[in-house]
């Protein structure tokens, strides 16, 4: 197959033919030490054929735009397009970051309404959109919790709590930040343990980092009687609002007594993700907090919108520039282009998919935990594993049906785990089909195994050896010598 994809050059053929120079050479050309003694041994292709080469290689990767993509707690959802068409307009996407404020005020403007929206939407005052990613947003939200005991001498706040369903991301930011990390225990109905959770608070906590739903899908009812034991204890509450899809319109984390809060704009707030594009987060804070925020912060005053750079106790800048703008725009674009009831409609539905999902499939897949489900649900592969099939091999089987293989064993609490999230954005009719795919693996791990621990059987490049892709990685195409 490699032969057939990346062997296409032929000596002479071109894909641009530029005319003659018909102008004096620059004398500001590259000096002469610094020059090709030959020229780069580049593939000789026409046009064409380049343009055939990348459109083919872009159909071997699956994607959104080409079918289901349930990878549980990555919100893989369709994201209009006329989100992607507004941050492309000449007057966003050809603005530079060193402009003078005067010729950026509908940028700014565009900026600060952003914050007030998230504000709202998460019921916090304070936000900021410097951040460019989840992870980048969680740093930053729990070094303004640091540098408020700091502010306050209160220097013994030295741990983190964080749930055993956690994400991978929130004890290895509290790491980062210089934070010991407390795991506590889940409850059997997969929530924070109460009694672990008073074990663990104390004068040395600063935090803990939750996610409401947790990383099962499911709800904290307690989560009032969760806020009040740190708060007691004095320290604060950090909410990864990376999938805020699950509760946006409905609760809002300021509401239920978190300090803090980050949001994934790019898995909540259309922008696509999963092929390693830009992402874009928003962090906000109480009142108390925002002191700390980085700066700059837009702000608005009777000369128009600026950048206040004043703001001695801010913990500095966390990006260059203001984030990542075109990523906010879209943001905005999508904010507006639903309205309040339009959030609550989008959660609403994400949250009746992944349930219709849960009771379709629950008659053939372990369902571990028996509460109805946010956004997102955990099955365990338990009874196929059983038959010899295990969850590795379920999500390699989908792949030969054309839909994405759920998030798997993850979390680690649940023994071959498949994380599902349908999202809002999936029809009926595709819901059906996937329960259906499911179905048929169900079955052929009982009839006929090896269809299942062999597959994928149709994809472009069969089981992949992982441990050799690994200590041998194979990253670049070389010409042939
Ligand atoms: C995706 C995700 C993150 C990390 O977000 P990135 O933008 O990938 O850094 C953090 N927490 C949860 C719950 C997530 O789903």
């Amino acid at each position: 197959m490699e032969k057939l994809i990346f062997e296409k050059s032929q000596p002479g053929r071109r894909a641009i033919l530029l005319p003659p120079l018909d102008v004096p050479e620059s004398k500001h050309a590259i000096p002469a030490q610094f020059l090709r003694k030959e020229p780069p041994r580049l593939p000789e292709v026409s046009e064409l054929e380049v343009l055939r080469h990348f459109v083919n290689l872009s159909h071997l990767n699956h994607c959104i735009d080409k079918g289901f993509y349930p990878l549980g707690s990555c919100t893989m959802k369709y994201n209009p397009k006329v989100n992607d068409a507004v941050a492309a307009l000449e007057g966003m996407r050809e603005l530079h970051p060193l402009q003078p404020v005067e010729q950026v005020q509908g940028a700014l403007e565009l900026i600060y309404t952003l914050q007030g929206y998230i504000s709202e939407i998460v019921g916090l005052p304070a936000v900021t959109l410097q951040p460019a990613a989840g992870a980048h947003g969680e740093m930053t939200g729990l070094l303004l919790i640091k540098a408020y005991f700091k502010a306050k001498g209160d220097l013994k706040r030295k741990k983190v709590i964080v749930p055993d369903t956690a994400h991978g991301t929130n004890p290895a930011t509290a790491a980062m930040c210089g934070f010991e990390v407390v795991e506590i225990k889940s409850n059997s109905r997969g929530l924070v343990d109460l009694d672990a959770l008073k074990e663990a608070v104390g004068p040395d906590t600063a935090a803990i980092m939750l996610t409401n739903p947790n990383t099962l899908g499911l709800f904290e009812e307690e989560i009032q009687k969760v806020q009040k034991v740190v708060h007691e204890a004095g320290g604060l509450l950090y909410y990864d609002g990376a999938n805020l899809n699950a509760i946006m319109g409905l609760v809002r984390p300021g509401d239920m007594g978190f300090d803090v809060v980050h949001l994934n704009l790019h898995k909540t707030f259309s922008t696509p993700h999963g092929g390693g594009g830009p992402g874009g987060c928003a962090v906000g804070c109480r009142e108390t907090l925002a002191p700390f925020l980085p700066k700059p912060l837009v702000v608005k005053t009777i000369d128009g919108y600026r950048f206040d750079w004043d703001r001695p106790q801010s913990i500095g800048k966390v990006k260059g520039f203001y984030g990542n703008f075109g990523i906010l725009v879209r943001a905005y674009a999508y904010i507006l282009a639903h309205g309040k009831e339009g959030l609550c409609q989008v959660s609403r539905d994400a949250i009746l998919s992944a349930n219709y999902l849960r009771n379709r499939l629950s008659r053939h897949f372990t369902v571990p935990h028996k509460q109805p489900c946010m956004h997102e649900f955990v099955l365990s592969g338990n009874l196929q594993k059983a038959r010899g099939v295990s969850t590795a091999n379920i999500a390699k089987r989908l792949l030969d049906f054309g839909v994405m293989a759920p998030t798997v064993y993850f979390p680690l609490v649940v023994p071959e785990a498949l994380m599902i999230e349908p999202t809002e954005t999936e029809t009926r009719e595709t819901l059906n089909q996937f329960a259906q795919i499911m179905v048929t693996i169900d079955e052929e791990s009982k009839n006929s195994p090896d269809t299942v621990r062999n597959a994928p059987h149709t994809t472009p490049v069969r089981k992949l050896d992982e441990a050799a892709a690994a200590r041998k990685p194979d990253l670049r195409w070389q010409p042939p010598s």
